[in-house]
């Protein structure tokens, strides 16, 4: 068909349903179901792998639509990323650079304009801003990091409610009621479902203790990674699993049997953790709980006075593993309920689906949990979106995209402009197969937390789907060449080796280009670590590591005094 053509029979049959009704244009948008849990690595969904679970509901949405393979965040760490993806700018321009800067409420977020254009919008589970949510007809929102058992939330209407049981089936529980009882059927709906899981301290429902506390799990290749290949960041950052995870509240080792082994507790928190959650549970639930961790413990003491650090590191490994996926199958779970309601309500054909993560997470690649780094495992994010109709079942993606790009990505499908200075790019052009189109060929990524918690070095890098180049600049002023295809498990830095010259050369080109683009410059970061330094000066145990901060704030003191 000839455009003209096309675009006159668009315009008749538009006036005609208009004619007929004034609503059918608004029926016709779509929904949007955004579904993000909350640490979820890749690695954990059988879509991209099921070396060490099967994920079928969450595989149900890669089935129906797009797997991005190479899918991103701009800043590794929880409350940016969903700053981030809420107004689809860098962290360096909303503002939300890390976890404890407060979010800049008159940042426009793109659920505001959903809103705006008519949109039913609500928003269940985690958010992890200290802030409601704006843009929003309905929410319910754990606060900050939530409780798995029996938790607490904030809600638009009811004021702080506790909820009994586990709070994925809850959240669930809370969209599902939404989306049957308190939707107008007759438009569309933009909805947030946001899981807590699979977030440390990785606490299973009662139903999945039993068997996931019992079963084994292969390990990655670079669990013994010993740094060598790399410089200071990756061997000073403290997210080790044998170093740095808490025994108690992460690997439920109870107290008593940790004093009973005299094994000390790696800070006040770890016991903390511990009885924060656990004591949440009721008698009757806390002895199911009790069922599965007996066993654990009694194992443990028998074991462990004979274990080396090898088995140790092994053991942390595997104790880790069974409860970060056993928090996971909650999830999947969880996803299939709602998809039924989905197929069951007719609502599969106008609705765009996305499943992902704040970020990416390390299952003991490099030894660590956790995320932060430029390195793959949590740079990367999952990201499976599905529109029926429109996106091919069963494609998948390699294209560079980032969490940067949601928000331009849902205004478009609903067809309400997004504001100019929003910084993605709609990635409708490579889901519905247009993607001659797209030209972005490298993304560019900055971490700010530090010294802080994990205790992971502010970086900032520019990625293509061949190489990293990565610029520790605080503390430390290293720069750091990755190449992606010969070195996919990111274990040496090439940026010395003169066969790479004319590739560093590029890429530095390449990362001015990125950071003039976007807005972000040396006084930049150096106004945002004035910030935190300030702050740091007034609270240094937000420092973490007492004798890292007490070392950079004299550096600072005595730079003051030379200036
Ligand atoms: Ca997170």
């Amino acid at each position: 068909m000839k455009k003209p053509l096309f675009i006159l029979l668009f315009f008749i049959l538009c006036t005609s349903s208009w004619a007929q009704s004034t609503q059918a244009p608004t029926t016709k948008r779509p929904n949007i179901v955004f579904i993000m849990s909350d640490d979820h690595a890749y690695q954990a969904i059988s879509a991209y792998s099921n070396r060490l679970i099967e994920t079928p509901n969450i595989d149900r949405i890669a089935k129906m639509g797009m797997r991005f393979t190479n899918a991103t965040v701009t800043n590794s760490i929880c409350a940016p990323s969903r700053a981030t993806i809420l107004t689809g700018k860098h962290s360096h321009l909303n503002g939300k650079i890390d976890n404890d800067f407060p979010f800049d409420t008159t940042n426009v977020t793109f659920p505001q304009l959903f809103q705006e254009a008519g949109y039913q919008t609500a928003m269940f589970g985690k958010l992890h801003f200290g802030n409601a949510p704006k843009g929003f007809d309905q929410y319910k929102i754990l606060p900050g990091q939530g409780s798995y058992y029996n938790p607490d939330f904030i809600t638009k209407n009811e004021g702080n409610i506790r909820v009994e049981g586990y709070v994925t089936d809850i959240i669930t529980d809370m969209t599902l009621d939404w989306l049957k009882e308190e939707r107008n059927p007759s438009d569309p709906f933009l909805l947030f479902y946001l899981h807590k899981a699979p977030h440390r301290e990785w606490l299973p429902a009662e139903r999945h203790l039993e068997e996931f506390t019992q079963r084994t799990f292969p390990e990655p290749a670079t669990l013994f990674d010993d740094y060598s290949g790399r410089g200071r960041a990756a061997k000073e950052a403290e997210m080790n699993l044998l170093k740095h995870l808490h025994w108690s509240g992460d690997s439920k080792i109870y107290p008593s049997v940790m004093k009973e082994l005299g094994i000390p507790g790696t800070s006040n928190w770890d016991t903390l953790a511990f009885s924060r959650e656990v004591g949440r549970l009721t008698p009757q639930q806390r002895a199911n709980w009790d069922k599965s961790y007996d066993l654990v413990n009694a194992s443990f003491k028998s074991s462990f006075p004979s274990m080396d650090e090898k088995e140790k590191m092994q053991w942390r490994y595997q104790r880790y593993m069974q409860d970060y996926l056993g928090t996971i199958r909650a999830v999947d779970e969880n996803v299939g309920r709602v998809l039924d309601y989905l197929e069951a309500n007719n609502l599969m054909d106008n609705t765009l689906i996305v499943y992902t993560s704040d970020q990416g997470f390390y299952l003991g690649e490099h030894g660590w949990y956790d995320k932060r780094f430029v390195y793959d495992e949590s740079f990367k994010t999952p990201l499976l979106v599905a529109w029926p109709g429109k996106i091919a079942p069963g494609s998948t993606s390699s294209t560079m995209v980032q969490n940067l790009d949601y928000a331009q990505t849902f205004l478009e499908a609903a067809g309400i402009p997004a504001p100019a200075d929003m910084q993605g790019e709609s990635l409708l052009p490579l889901l519905t197969g247009n993607s001659e189109s797209w030209t972005r060929d490298a993304v560019y990524y900055h971490y700010y937390e530090y010294p802080a918690v994990h205790m992971v070095k502010r970086h900032y890098a520019v990625v293509t789907e061949q190489y990293k180049l990565v610029h520790y600049y605080y503390d430390v002023d290293e720069w750091e060449l990755i190449d992606r295809i010969k070195d996919p498990q990111e274990l040496r830095n090439v940026y010395e080796d003169p066969a790479y010259a004319p590739v560093v050369a590029e890429l530095h080109r390449k990362l001015e280009e990125l950071r003039k683009q976007y807005g972000d410059s040396a006084e930049i970061s150096q106004g945002y670590l004035d910030t935190y330094l300030d702050r740091l000066e007034k609270n240094p145990a937000y420092g973490t590591n007492a004798e890292v901060t007490k070392k950079l704030l004299e550096e600072r003191k005595k730079s003051r005094k030379e200036q």
